[in-house]
């Protein structure tokens, strides 16, 4: 199903990254859809309480080090060329907050003239301080046919979610007009992830309150047993019934509310093997 890369780079062991190769269709066919999520900072300076990539935060990598991480993968496949894949996505995902990085931007626009092919799927918490990058990404948005934008929301309760992403963030009313001005018509609405375990408040009243189904939907993620998760006392659902039935209680409520709902439970598996954001680099930082 999926690869998980680890490079250790600058011949350091601390300056650790990961990266995944996905199909997203059937497995061993990249032809039809390819996933590839890649890594835009050495840790992060987010530090979030469920994930393993935060902490330790040592810069951004550079155009290169984001480049590489593309061509590595592209390489390992050269059966098929990029363009012919019929939906090549690029999640900015797995370790860093990437729009604290420029390059990121920069990368986007070689995608431009290299891969037009590609969906860029940028996952932010919308730090404060980086509202020229929004601005630009605005601008580059509009070299893509497709761009998906997924706000981690993750709590309703403001103090909670301090707690979770202790970083401060744009306000309500910022990521409102912000999502509201980077939907197209005809295309993807604007995602609201929320991380679904039973201590973290999340209300649907107050999300409609501020973000219109007709732009925005809802995604709900199961918080993972990542080494964070565990160590900061979350209550997660170990087993595959326990989160779908917490996951379906709380879309039903958004369903009620008149928003189109994402179940994102992925696979037990991953859990399993430790494949979740930051594990294998910890890991493989704590044996150097
Ligand atoms: S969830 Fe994202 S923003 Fe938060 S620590 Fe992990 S990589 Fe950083």
């Amino acid at each position: 199903m999926a690869e998980v890369y680890v490079a250790r780079m600058r011949d350091d062991p601390g300056y650790v990254i990961e990266f995944v190769d996905a199909c997203g269709a059937s497995p061993g066919n990249r032809s039809l859809k390819w996933v590839i999520v890649i890594s835009t900072q050495f840790g992060c300076p987010v530090n979030c309480r469920m994930c393993d990539a935060g902490g330790d935060f040592r810069g951004n990598l550079t155009f290169e080090d984001l480049r590489s991480q593309i061509e590595t993968v592209f390489s390992a496949h050269d059966e098929i060329d990029p363009r012919d894949c019929q939906k090549l996505k690029v999640q900015f995902a797995r370790m860093g907050e990437p729009s604290f990085n420029d390059e990121v931007l920069e990368l986007l626009r070689w995608f431009k003239d290299r891969y037009p092919n590609i969906v860029p799927c940028v996952t932010t918490m919308t730090p404060i301080g980086r509202e020229q990058w929004f601005e630009k990404l605005l601008e580059v948005r509009d070299s893509f046919s497709d761009f998906q934008l997924q706000f981690s929301i993750n709590s309703t309760d403001d103090d909670y979610r301090e707690k979770l992403m202790p970083y401060p963030k744009m306000s309500w009313d910022w990521l409102a007009d912000f999502g509201r001005e980077f939907f197209r018509n005809e295309q993807r609405k604007i995602v609201l992830n929320f991380a679904i375990c039973p201590d973290i408040p999340v209300q649907s009243g107050f999300v409609k309150r501020y973000f219109d189904p007709k732009w925005f939907i809802i995604k709900m993620t199961p918080v993972n047993p990542t080494s964070a998760a565990t160590e900061n006392g979350f209550t997660i659902a170990h087993n595959r019934l326990v989160a779908d039935n917490l996951i379906r209680l709380k879309s039903s409520e958004f369903e009620n509310q008149g928003y189109a709902v994402i179940q994102s439970i992925g696979d037990m598996e991953e859990n399993l093997i430790g494949s979740n954001c930051g594990q294998m680099a910890r890991r493989i930082i704590a044996t150097s």
